[in-house]
């Protein structure tokens, strides 16, 4: 009941969470792969997701976890066999509990019984929970399940507490917020269908779309595919200025205002650190180097001095 694959379109939910972002991800990822690019701050999030959702399993005591390797890789189709077998138990809470509904597929961090139905309760190791892809996310899933017969009668985002204080003694539920998203995720309900018709369209064709830059590219996650897609745009480019918003940085992109020269020729910019960023690319000058700010701020300091670099070390979970 629970598994079918008769279509062309395979989508895992990550993958719907791509299309969603732009749907070139997708085909990228379908037609050429090789151009990803993973970033440190993507292997620090999966790190961190993974490490996140370890704990959350145990939020509600006792659960079967249906995680399952071959060769040392995830071994789906027994995950959802596994996950069925468990269901028919009657087992109240699974963990990873897999399905596919043709060709889609997604594995539910926690899927708990609740009432005469079930609820799905997505973890993210986040402290924010209004992030619209999550809900995206969450609503691909609730659509997987509903077409493969399960009785989808809530669903749950359990998100980081960022008022919980470590005490000495670990309290999973205190660590964690959960928030019922059932109403939340109408939305995107309502783009599944158009998604996925979009998605199957886009996917089926060997032409790559013809998708300009846009905030997909850095929202809600910078895209691995960016090297690729910005290939002809000048290096240095607007989008290397110092702490510009993304969007304004399109802004001048569509206005075809990119490489610093133009950028100076515009003359709107006005940030004076970003001046200096592109004159000092422009006109070679010496390096520049702040010596009153520098000497104020060291003269703050008294040795022994010790450092730590916070951003080698952005776990979720403090060490
Ligand atoms: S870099 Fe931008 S345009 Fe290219 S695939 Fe990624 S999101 Fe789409």
């Amino acid at each position: 009941m629970v598994s079918t694959d008769n279509s062309q379109l395979a989508l895992s939910k990550s993958k719907y969470c791509g299309l969603w972002q732009c749907p070139k991800m997708a085909w990228m990822r379908k037609h050429k792969p090789e151009e990803f690019l993973q970033s440190d701050d993507a292997t620090m999030r999966m790190e961190n997701g993974r490490e996140v959702g370890e704990l959350a399993k145990g939020l509600f005591g006792e659960f079967v976890d249906v995680t399952c390797y071959s060769d040392e890789r995830l071994d789906f189709s027994e995950m959802i066999r596994k996950t069925s077998e468990e269901i028919e138990k009657g087992t109240p809470i699974i963990c990873e509990a897999s399905f596919n509904y043709e060709g889609l597929s997604c594995a539910v961090d926690i899927l708990r019984k609740e009432g005469d139905g079930w609820a799905i309760y997505e973890v993210k190791s986040s402290t924010y929970d209004k992030k619209s892809v999550y809900y995206a996310d969450i609503a691909y899933q609730e659509y997987v399940l509903k077409n493969c017969g399960i009785n989808v009668v809530a669903t749950y985002l359990v998100i980081v507490n960022n008022e919980y204080v470590f005490d000495g003694i670990f309290h999973v539920k205190e660590f964690f917020r959960v928030e019922d998203v059932t109403n939340e995720i109408e939305v995107e309900r309502s783009k599944i269908e158009p998604t996925l018709s979009l998605a199957e369209k886009i996917l089926a064709s060997d032409e790559e779309p013809e998708i300009d830059l846009s905030v997909g590219c850095n929202a809600p996650y910078p895209c691995g595919f960016w090297n690729y897609c910005a290939k002809d745009i000048p290096i240095p480019s607007v989008f290397d200025l110092y702490r510009m918003n993304f969007k304004k940085k399109l802004e001048y992109y569509y206005r075809g205002i990119v490489d610093y020269e133009a950028l100076l020729e515009d003359g709107s910019i006005d940030n004076g650190i970003r001046l200096r960023q592109m004159e000092y690319y422009l006109y070679d000058k010496e390096d520049y180097v702040d010596r009153e700010h520098v000497d104020e701020f060291l003269a703050t300091l008294s040795y022994p001095l010790y450092f730590l670099d916070f951003e080698t070390m952005q776990s979720v979970i403090p060490r």
